[in-house]
């Protein structure tokens, strides 16, 4: 079975001997490899400062905690995600406030964040789902009408651009995961990326306790909540190595998804997506839209093709939909997307072999 994501790892030739530097090395805390893998992060993304931590999660909730939302407070967000994108929500006692997606593309829609928009709104979460840019340009606009903060979660998205600049370039705080099966796995870790120096301050302070690692432990004195969030020096070896093939990682995926668009096209019962203007996605997975997914995703796993739609929505769960909304567009998107692999392991021949079995019909 081709499956729909897998992970990647360096070459064991590579990757053994410095892990085995690193975990004799007699420091595995958050040290030099950290740091390192912060300035060589940011120079992959090509602007910001790049804050690690221990899961993508870590990053959504210190987002949340820099873009100031508190307890009662409402962030809008889009129901079509994994569920830690809204699960960090409630982290800081925010409410979720869904707005509906964009049939276009199973992003969150522009004209219905502003709709939803009130005095309590603090902040937006936008995802790019799938390795699918989100409206860039359009969602900057709103933001800066309401001067309401923007988090882009671009946890499927490393690589992808809007205006030939990467993910991490368009909104203040821009979130990464390093979970075992995204774009790049630092088996686990995520990272933000933030835009504004004195921000990024706050997040090292915040990642650790409280304390500040550039003082004495006897001259810190802890003035707000902080957590154990930090990356530590063995994960971040990983993602030293990782970064080294991430070019051509991320390209196979933008290759077999480019290739499946111009094959795609046409066919009887698919519609695929219409990708916004200026942007590449890097997909994560490829998405499509199919009359009859349950017939779909049968035929293709009896052929050996693992397809899904993977994640549930997530305005069915019960304690993540504060502010229960019908959305006609999420509806429609719901019912017919699904995945299909695209990534590094998925050869031409696979692809071409998806292609014809969707030519023939299910
Ligand atoms: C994986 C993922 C996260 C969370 O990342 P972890 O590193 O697993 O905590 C957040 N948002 C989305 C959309 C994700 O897919």
């Amino acid at each position: 079975m081709i499956p729909l994501v897998k992970t990647f790892l360096p070459p064991k030739n590579v990757l053994l001997p410095k892990l085995e530097e690193i975990l004799y090395s007699g420091y595995i805390a958050q040290g030099q490899a950290v740091e390192d893998f912060e300035r060589k992060f940011e120079e992959y993304i090509g602007a910001g400062n790049t804050l690690s931590l221990n899961s993508g999660t870590a990053a959504l909730h210190i987002a949340l905690i820099l873009a100031g939302v508190n307890e009662g407070d409402e962030v809008i967000s889009t129901p079509l995600t994994a569920e830690p994108t809204n699960v960090a929500i409630k982290m800081v006692g925010a409410k979720i406030r869904w707005a509906d997606v964009d049939t276009k593309t199973g992003n969150i829609c522009p004209t219905s964040i502003e709709n939803v928009i009130n005095e309590k709104t603090k902040a937006i979460i936008v995802v790019d789902y799938a390795g699918i840019p989100v409206d860039v340009e359009r969602i900057q606009q709103i933001s800066k009408k309401y001067k309401i903060p923007v988090i882009e979660d671009a946890a499927h998205a490393l690589g992808a651009k809007f205006n030939n600049k990467k993910t991490g370039n368009h909104f203040p705080l821009t979130i990464f995961s390093f979970q075992a099966i995204k774009h790049l796995t630092t088996i686990d870790g995520g990272a933000i990326q933030i835009l504004d120096d004195d921000l990024y301050e706050k997040g090292k302070i915040i990642r650790w306790f409280g304390l500040d690692k550039k003082l004495k432990r006897l001259e810190n004195n802890i003035t707000e909540q902080g957590f154990k969030y930090h990356m530590n020096n063995v994960n971040a070896t990983i993602g030293l190595l990782q970064l080294d093939f991430i070019d051509q990682i991320i390209k196979k995926y933008i290759e077999n998804g480019k290739y499946l668009d111009s094959q795609l096209k046409g066919i009887n019962g698919v519609e695929l997506i219409d990708y916004y203007p200026d942007s590449e996605p890097s997909y994560w997975l490829y998405t499509l839209k199919v009359d009859d997914r349950d017939a779909f995703i049968s035929m293709m796993e009896r052929n050996g093709i693992m397809a899904s739609e993977l994640h549930k929505r997530n305005d069915l769960h019960t304690f993540l939909n504060d502010n229960p909304t019908t959305l006609p567009n999420l509806n429609y998107f719901y019912n017919k997307m699904v995945h299909i692999p695209c990534g590094w392991w998925v050869s031409k021949d696979d692809c071409d072999k998806m292609i014809h079995l969707i030519k023939q019909g299910w």
